[in-house]
């Protein structure tokens, strides 16, 4: 998951309530199981039908939210959102749930995505005579739903949705109701759940079992919630289109815990691991894994070799970030806070590094090295999804282009670079297989482009790769 030692991010979790009386607790909790979606930044914002109260700022949840501010957090309704700040995007302006307010009422959104033609649209808003606060492409929504200000709120978020293009999972909330939408090719997920008579929605089902909701269902591509006292309706902005949820959610960011789409997070990563046994099989001692989000694949690559299972490499969960790094003199001489071999397990073994993704290599090659270092004879390594080649534009920080190694390079220079004594990957058919939800079907699909090149929305010309903007 995104907490862990290489260059992937997620940028952002969502999770909201309408209904209950303890809103903004019940999104504390969802969004402390959200976490691993965003540690830059959290807010939580709250009504009691005449007024919204925010609470947000910079750092893990547990460091933003202090017992005291849910007294103001009172009320039936809560959204919440943790954040990844992209870069040139962080500081605590552009911290969600972003609040709107004006004499006709409050608006506050919270969003997971980046949209692809959010450039073009504010300079049509800035040409207009909107004056943009933030650099979010939040902002760019909510001054979008504000210029058809004559219409209902509905038609205007509808309309304002439909001007979207790029990948969007948004919460949003007034002091009478909840609005809940997801773009046309669903890219990323969200649910909804029932709590008693309320109802929650959040970016993974972890957080929906964590509350003790009851997942009813997946949002729609292409479908507008609203929430209010009279339950739930639905409307759509845009007709079903082939659904591309992102794969990347069930190989590396996702909760193990979480059903996307109806498919078990944890059960997808054994089989893309069997799957790549039987694509990539190896003569070894031992399968290790890289914690967390490899060790349900390294288990499954392990059942399908008969190759045992061992843990190999164990992860230091209390680095947090006040921690005090060692210096990279420190570093070389062997100071090493995040991961350490188990020396009794990899002395004199041959052994099979299971991993999820080889961003830019340099995290790759230390874990080898380490386990070499440790008395490994071999390391093989085998990664369960393809080649990362090509950046995300649809709100994950991958890095650009020529900072993916695969990108640049071909899979025996990669291993030659890492200091592997093999490496395979999983094939495209292989992780498909995995996932088990037919890629022919409508409503069950994935993206694939930063393995294949192909996205499966228009890139205007100027789209920024997420982690360059500014
Ligand atoms: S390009 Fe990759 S990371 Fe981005 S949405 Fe598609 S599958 Fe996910």
């Amino acid at each position: 998951m995104p907490t862990e030692i290489k260059g992937l991010n997620e940028e952002c979790g969502v999770f909201g309530v309408w209904g209950h009386e303890d809103a903004a607790h019940l999104t504390y909790y969802g969004l402390h199981s959200l976490q691993h979606r965003g540690q830059e930044g959290a807010g939580i914002i709250a009504t009691d039908g005449e007024q919204m109260r925010l609470e947000k700022g910079l750092g893990l949840i547990t460091e933003v939210f202090e017992e005291k501010q849910f007294d103001r957090l009172e009320g039936h309704g809560a959204i919440g959102h943790v954040r990844y700040a992209t870069q040139g995007g962080g500081g605590y302006e552009n911290v969600q749930p972003l609040v709107f307010r004006s004499q006709t009422g409050s608006l506050a959104l919270a969003h997971n995505g980046n949209l692809v033609n959010a450039h073009a649209l504010k300079h049509q808003l800035e040409a207009q005579g909107s004056i943009l606060q933030t650099t979010s492409d939040t902002e760019v929504v909510a001054h979008l739903i504000k210029r058809s200000g004559h219409l209902p709120l509905k038609e205007r978020i509808m309309q304002a949705l439909a001007m979207l293009k790029g990948a969007y999972a948004f919460v949003m909330m007034t002091e009478e109701k909840l609005f809940v939408a997801l773009d046309p090719k669903g890219l990323r997920p969200l649910s909804i759940g029932k709590l008693g008579d309320a109802y929650v929605v959040s970016s993974e089902t972890c957080a929906l079992d964590v509350v003790g909701a009851e997942y009813i269902r997946e949002v729609d591509p292409g479908e507008l919630i609203t929430i209010d006292q009279e339950g739930l309706h639905s409307d759509r902005f845009s007709e079903p289109l082939q659904r591309t949820l992102c794969s990347m959610e069930y190989v590396y960011f996702s909760r193990p815990d979480s059903n996307l789409d109806g498919v078990n997070v944890h059960s997808a990563r054994k089989r893309m691991g069997k799957e790549l046994a039987k694509e990539a099989p190896i003569e070894a001692d031992v399968v290790t894994g890289v914690p967390d989000s490899s060790i349900s694949a390294a288990i499954g690559f392990a059942e399908q070799s008969g190759i045992p299972y061992e843990l190999g490499l164990i992860k230091n969960r209390y680095v947090g970030r006040t921690f005090i790094q060692p210096s990279q003199e420190l570093r070389e001489q062997g100071v090493k806070m995040k991961l350490s071999p188990v020396r009794g397990i990899v002395e004199g073994k041959r052994v099979v590094m299971v991993d999820d993704s080889i961003v830019r290599g340099t995290t790759s090659r230390r874990i080898i090295q380490m386990l070499k270092d440790a008395g490994a004879k071999e390391v093989h390594v085998r990664i369960g999804a393809p080649p990362l080649k090509n950046p995300c534009y649809y709100g994950i920080d991958t890095s650009t282009k020529a900072e993916l190694i695969a990108g640049n390079h071909s899979v025996e220079e990669i291993r030659e670079m890492i200091g592997a004594d093999s490496l395979a990957f999983l094939s495209i058919e292989g992780l498909q297989e995995a996932i088990g939800s037919p890629q022919d079907s409508l409503r069950h699909g994935q993206c694939q482009a930063c393995f294949t090149g192909s996205y499966p929305t228009e890139i205007f010309p100027n789209t920024v790769h997420p982690y360059e903007k500014v």
